[in-house]
Parts: C-alpha cells; sequence; structure tokens
C-alpha cells in the first residue's frame, strides 16, 4: 500500500518501533478533521499533513486577516482576504501532495455539523470560540467521534483527549458555556506548542501507541517552561455523560 516515495518520505518515522510500515499504512488510511484552520489548526494540520495521515478536512469560514499572523502559521501576508481553508490547503498540498485535503468552508452549526464530522476518524477541537467548542463535545459524545481538545491564552494552554464512552467529556470540565466573551492576548509559540501536542494526540490514538490523555488534562506553562498533568475524571453530575445527563441532543447554541 506505501509506495517507494512514501517510504522514503516517510523513512524516519516509519524506523520507529510504534510505527514501521503497518503504522504508516494505518496513518495513510485514516482520516482527521480539523475544526479551526488559525492558530492550533495551523501546526497541527501542519504536522499531522507532514506525518501522512492520508486524509485531512479543513473546517473555517474565517479569512485571513493581518492581526492572525502572529500565530496562524499556514498564513502568509500575501493570504490576507484569502478564507482560510483556501491558504491552508495550499500550503499543506506544497508541503505533501500525496495527502487528500478536505476543505468545509462552514461555520459548524448544530445542523451541520454530523455531516461534517461522520467520515472522519478523529476530530482535532481547534476553535476560537466556546460556543463551538462545545457544540463539538456534545455532537461527537453522540456520533462516537474522539476529540483532541486544545485551548489557549497568553502564554498557557490546555491539552486533553476525549473519547465518548471511555474518557470524562469537556463539560466534565467546564459543565457551561463560561459568561466572559473577551478577546485575550496570545503569543504564537503558545498555540504551537498546543497544537504541535494536538496532532500529537491523534497520532497516538490512531496508532494506538502510548499513553494518550485519556481522563488527564495537560496545562501548559510557558513562562515557567513547565508542563503538569492532573487527573480529571468523569463527574457524575456532568449535563452530557452524567447519570442524569439532561442534554439528549447537541444542544443549540
Ligand atoms: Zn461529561
Amino acid at each position: 500500500m506505501l509506495s517507494e516515495s512514501d517510504l522514503s518520505r516517510y523513512e524516519r518515522q516509519i524506523m520507529l518501533d510504534g510505527i514501521g510500515i503497518k503504522g504508516q499504512e494505518k496513518l495513510k488510511s485514516s482520516k482527521v478533521l480539523v475544526a479551526g484552520v488559525g492558530g492550533l489548526g495551523s501546526p497541527a494540520a501542519y504536522y499531522l499533513t507532514a506525518a501522512g495521515i492520508g486524509t485531512i478536512g479543513l473546517a473555517d469560514f474565517d479569512e485571513v486577516s493581518l492581526s492572525n499572523l502572529n500565530r496562524q502559521i499556514l498564513h502568509a501576508t500575501n493570504d490576507i482576504g484569502r478564507f482560510k481553508i483556501d491558504s491552508a490547503a495550499e500550503k499543506l498540498s506544497s508541503l505533501n501532495p500525496d495527502v487528500q485535503i478536505n476543505k468545509h468552508c462552514i461555520k459548524l452549526t448544530y445542523e451541520n455539523i454530523a455531516d461534517t464530522v461522520k467520515n472522519y476518524d478523529v476530530i482535532i477541537d481547534a476553535v476560537d470560540n466556546f460556543e463551538t467548542r462545545f457544540l463539538i463535545n456534545d455532537s461527537c459524545y453522540f456520533l462516537q467521534k474522539p476529540v483532541i481538545e486544545g485551548a489557549v491564552c497568553g502564554f498557557e494552554g490546555l491539552l486533553m483527549t476525549i473519547v465518548p464512552g471511555k474518557t470524562p467529556c469537556y463539560r466534565c470540565l467546564y459543565p457551561d458555556l463560561p459568561k466572559e466573551k473577551s478577546f485575550k492576548g496570545i503569543i504564537g509559540t503558545t498555540a504551537g506548542v498546543i497544537g504541535s501536542l494536538q496532532a500529537f494526540e491523534a497520532v497516538k490514538l490512531l496508532l494506538g501507541i502510548g499513553e494518550p490523555l485519556f481522563g488527564r488534562l495537560l496545562i501548559f506553562d510557558g513562562l515557567n517552561s513547565s508542563f503538569r498533568v492532573i487527573d480529571w475524571s468523569k463527574k457524575r453530575s456532568c449535563p452530557l455523560c452524567g447519570e442524569n445527563a439532561t442534554i439528549k441532543n447537541p444542544a443549540k447554541y
């Protein structure tokens, strides 16, 4: 299944015990959706493309602006005004033309999310707002799709891997939408760290290697150069996956 060029392109990762030819073939037959092609989605999609994930979906409806460029490394100055998925797809295809890039130029909503995620094995949540984050968490819980959650603010970031039925969900941590909605500052390197780790979690999950962040929350503090991992368990009172769950359908926001 791997071509001569695949064997050469992925040589340095195929030699790893946890990957090998079989693992590389698995990556080639895998499909990952990157929701949001901004600060987190850029490095995540870059590394997934470099690693040889066979199909990568990009979901975003935004256009590139100048103030994106301190962190959204898939886009360049001459992309300003273009749709992010067009700019991103172009860079990714140039890096690795063998990867199938699917462009979903949409705002994810209650109505379209099931159709968008249904053909993917893993979802990378790289969106920049709580409404869509909750929508992805709730919908993927019912659709039984694993989600790699990443979030960044300032010099700090969070990472967790959610597998419906197996791990706690996002609402076990944040039961409801937070009220504040302010734009916070961010330096690109923070998004670079967390976005890269999201791609790494996806690869581990697809290959069944290592210890993904199941029921563990990783907290990155860039200023202190530290990573902390704390246990994070299912909440019995969780409105989505708890004992008396009140959410029976992905909520409409
Ligand atoms: Zn939950």
